[in-house]
């Protein structure tokens, strides 16, 4: 990829909508802006041969299947898209390339930025760094990233990668209690399947909701493992979005094409915080998420 121009605008959670779900737009939150969705029937992921660097037994790959899987599910009965994995991959590049194959990448980084990138390197102010060196380039207290690549006339996915900072938090797959000052082996800290089911609500075209109970909320404190599973709202989004024997739905309709050079990408990298103050800290206030979006221009 170029040198692109790029910025990254930092949003506040202000202004975030409690609806059962929040379709993600071409520029965040602001609904005069088309809805972001994919028209392919069949969508591949795949997932970094690496893992979680951080991980012992490996049993992260099967939290991130399960994941997609909880999303196809609702598909199969009333979707038009097949999510579908392939085999694993050496890639550690996230984003969208104009001139390569694209895949849709998994992948945990397991180092931050700063701490193995020198202050000075320029790949800071290009945005370059994860790519570049392999690490966790966004906030300390962002559990995942996802980063969808469209068409910022048509809204229409061009690929979708998910990223998570395994720098700083500690994954699990387990299904016992909270982590106690002691961890037992089977307790839960940062669950695999709560953060993926999430980011996937991301990869499908679906932004934060503070609707309560929400796989979409925001925030996600240690010991949580109930975005495991699909809430009403966020299900209901797949059948109006994407119905079952019928195109995908924008939210308005598409201007026709022909008008030239208009069209551009949009990065739309989607962050999600976590309650790191422990377990006295209440979800809500700990919904202080980062937005961050990156802008490209023109194709
Ligand atoms: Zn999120």
């Amino acid at each position: 990829m170029g040198a692109l121009a790029s910025f990254v605008v930092l949003a506040a959670v202000m202004g975030q909508s409690s609806a059962p779900y929040v379709r993600s737009r071409v520029s965040p939150g602001d609904e005069a802006t088309q809805c972001l969705y994919w028209t392919q029937s069949k969508v591949t992921y795949q997932q970094s041969t690496v893992g979680n660097p951080k991980a012992t037994n490996h049993t992260e790959f099967d939290a991130i299947t399960r994941s997609f899987q909880s999303w196809q599910d609702i598909f199969a009965s009333c979707g038009n898209l097949t999510l579908a994995e392939g085999s694993r991959v050496n890639s550690r590049t996230v984003g969208y390339n104009r001139s390569g194959d694209n895949i849709n990448l998994i992948l945990f980084r397991g180092r931050a930025c700063r701490e193995v990138v020198d202050a000075n390197d320029a790949c800071f102010a290009q945005d370059t760094c994860a790519n570049t060196y392999d690490c966790w380039d966004d906030s300390d207290g962002t559990i995942a990233i996802t980063l969808t690549t469209y068409d910022e006339r048509t809204g229409v996915v061009y690929d979708s990668d998910i990223s998570f900072n395994a720098a700083r938090f500690n994954f699990t797959t387990g299904n016992g209690g909270p982590c106690g000052i002691v961890a037992t082996p089977d307790c839960v800290d940062t669950d695999v399947q709560n953060t993926a089911t999430h980011e996937v609500g991301h990869f499908v075209g679906l932004d934060h909701t503070l609707a309560t109970g929400s796989t979409m909320n925001p925030s996600a404190p240690p010991g949580e493992t109930s975005k495991r599973n699909i809430d009403p709202g966020s299900r209901s989004f797949v059948c109006a979005a994407y119905p079952k024997g019928s195109a995908s739905q924008p939210c308005f309709p598409v201007q026709g094409s022909g008008n030239g050079n208009g069209n551009g990408d949009g990065d739309d990298d989607d962050g999600c915080s976590a309650a790191s103050g422990g377990l006295a800290v209440l979800p809500l206030l700990a919904a202080a998420s980062l937005l961050a979006r990156r802008r490209r221009g023109g194709r």
